[in-house]
């Protein structure tokens, strides 16, 4: 049994926080700490009314990294769980460095000025890591996180080689909103707007954000979808850590009012991250309108509907051609009676809580920093299933994505 210090108390963080506090039997104490504390204290008194667990509350900047080694070395926490924003995860790796303690977050660093979603600055600190004899484990969330579990997990058990992969995050849910975002809006635009890169026989190929879609029908009646493909970081990490493969994409649902509110959004310079002078005042657009839309860790009671993310993978076995499809299907007002959060915060807090259990049990410790597919996906799949995200595995499904 560990303590452990979660840094972020959004949508993902209540999750994470309400998670842990279901595995007391291996976190024996949490620390919630945020740039606001009283979101700390919120999301405690909701913990101890649903499963009678304390947890103590913190302030930080975690943009500032003596205040995170102030509090690193006042709680002594066994590892951070960083689900604060991509911004804050080298400060917060710096800090752990610094105080001989063990990481984990949910989605890669990202520099203010540049939306890339590149893991670079992260693999940097990989000997840093493992000299400290330290693990930081990267990207263990739903996507990425589960989404590259599922890959290696049908790597794993159905193929010799892979060949294909297709990541397909179809939410179904439906908030009542004209628009809003499920997880924090400045990163959700940022990844939106960005241009799209797909891996194409050893390379990525650029294309304009939003040009490629099709329909995709979810399995158990979860519904048909537009399905639009765009980059997310988790193709990098897997194509690096997969080299057989010749074509990875990446595709998520959007429903029309989104798309629609979006094109305006960005027609009015509302989603710009560069700052521009207004009115002798330096602001970022995007800063600007996430202040504007709805905190999304509001969404969870008025959110219906399900979501349904899983990953088509295609290769050999035996020199025969297969396919295999694994996904999870989510409903959302089942995960806002468990945790009070719609089921996008639930599907990236519970893998979060996975992944810190793995590391404290020791099943994946090791000193380093590694993306979640380069340990066994094996404990982490059984693990989904008990911790209320099972997984289905559809062998040689009758569609496909081109
Ligand atoms: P929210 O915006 O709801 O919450 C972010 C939290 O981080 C807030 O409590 C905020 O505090 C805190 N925070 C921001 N800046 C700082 C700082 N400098 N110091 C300390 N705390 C800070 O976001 P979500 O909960 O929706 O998302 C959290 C993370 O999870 C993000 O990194 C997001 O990219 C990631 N994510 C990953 C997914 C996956 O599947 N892998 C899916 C969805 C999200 P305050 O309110 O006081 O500013």
């Amino acid at each position: 049994m560990k303590k452990v210090l979660i840094i972020g108390a959004g949508g993902v963080g209540q999750v994470v926080a309400h998670k842990c506090a279901q595995a007391s039997d291996v976190f024996s104490e949490i620390v919630l700490a945020s740039r606001t504390e009283s979101k700390c204290i919120a999301i405690a008194a909701k913990v101890k009314s649903t499963t009678g667990v304390k947890i103590e509350t913190a302030q930080v900047d975690a943009d500032k990294v003596p205040e995170l080694v102030s509090l690193i070395v006042k709680t002594q926490p066994f590892m951070v769980i960083n689900v604060a924003l991509p911004y804050q995860d080298l400060t917060i790796m710096d800090a752990c460095l610094e105080t001989g303690v063990h990481y984990l977050d949910t989605a890669n660093y990202e520099p203010l000025d540049t939306a890339k979603f590149e893991y670079h600055w992260q693999w940097a600190y990989q000997e840093r890591f493992k000299q400290a004899g330290l693990m930081a484990l990267l990207g263990s969330g739903f996507d990425p996180g589960a989404t590259n579990m599922f890959t290696a997990f049908a790597a794993k058990h159905y193929f010799d080689e892979i060949h294909t992969l297709d990541i397909i995050d179809v939410n179904g849910g439906d908030h009542g909103y004209p628009f809003a975002t499920n997880f924090n809006p400045e990163i959700n635009i940022r990844e939106v707007t960005a241009p799209c890169r797909h891996w194409q026989n050893g390379a990525f190929v650029e294309t304009p954000a939003m040009s490629m879609s099709q329909s995709f029908t979810c399995p158990e009646g979860v519904g048909t979808y537009s399905i639009y493909r765009m980059y997310h970081e988790e193709l990098e990490s897997l194509t690096t850590h997969y080299p057989t493969l010749k074509r990875a994409q990446f595709w998520m649902s959007f429903g029309d009012s989104y798309l629609k509110h979006l094109e305006v959004l960005g027609n009015v310079g509302l989603t710009g991250i560069d700052p521009i002078d207004y009115q002798g005042k330096q602001i970022v657009p995007i800063q600007f309108l996430k202040a504007l839309l709805p905190d999304p860790a509001t969404l969870g009671p008025r959110t219906i509907g399900k979501t349904c993310i899983g990953c088509l993978v295609s290769g050999v076995k035996d020199g025969k051609e297969k396919t295999v499809y694994v996904y999870n299907i989510a409903d959302h007002q089942a995960c806002y009676k468990e945790v009070q959060s719609q089921a996008i915060s639930y599907t990236t807090g519970v893998p979060a809580m996975i992944g810190a259990k793995l590391m404290v049990e020791g099943t994946w410790m090791q000193p380093g920093v590694w993306n979640i597919e380069q340990l066994d996906p094996d404990p982490f799949m059984q693990a989904l299933n008990g911790f209320g995200l099972p997984f289905s595995v559809i062998e040689d499904p009758d569609f496909s994505i081109v």
